[in-house]
């Protein structure tokens, strides 16, 4: 896509510290790291987010991430990874070409869990039921 900027990347037309690459994923370090070594890991070929790409695709990028995973947590000396991918602005996406966050965790770090909610009585079956339906 024309001005996306990771399509910019995937073309070389913004320069990336690239840390893995093959036909179609490429993975390189997020210019505003949470913790030196956090890597964004994308398709080369444009969609949103998660909803729209290809299973295909999704299957290929998520054997990317573990990849990239298991490679920053050793080169970091990270005691875990955390990964997240944010779908749409309303959920903190501000690029829209899916991506998934790989960050490397360390003790104390002081990052946090977003903040848990509680259900009243029968609201779980309610929503189970809901979103059971919804499955396409
Ligand atoms: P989001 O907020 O959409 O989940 O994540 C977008 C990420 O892309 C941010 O963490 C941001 O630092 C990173 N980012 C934005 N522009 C660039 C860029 O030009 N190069 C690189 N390497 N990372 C970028
Ligand atoms: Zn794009």
């Amino acid at each position: 896509m024309k001005d996306c900027i990771f399509c910019k990347v995937v073309r070389g037309e913004i320069p990336s510290a690239r840390v893995y690459e093959d036909e179609n994923i490429i993975a390189f370090l997020d210019i505003a790291p949470v913790h030196k070594g956090h890597t964004l890991v994308i398709a080369k070929e444009h969609y949103e987010t998660i909803m729209e790409l290809p299973d295909r695709l999704l299957q290929e990028l998520a054997v990317a991430v573990k990849r990239v995973s298991r490679a920053v947590m050793r080169a970091t000396n990270a005691g875990g990874i955390s990964l997240s991918l944010a779908n749409h602005g309303i959920a903190g996406q501000t690029v829209p070409h899916a991506h998934f966050h790989v960050m490397p965790r360390f003790e104390g770090d002081g990052l946090r869990h977003w903040p848990q909610g509680k259900y009243a009585e029968g609201e779980m079956k309610e929503y189970s039921e809901k979103i059971k339906a919804s499955m396409e």
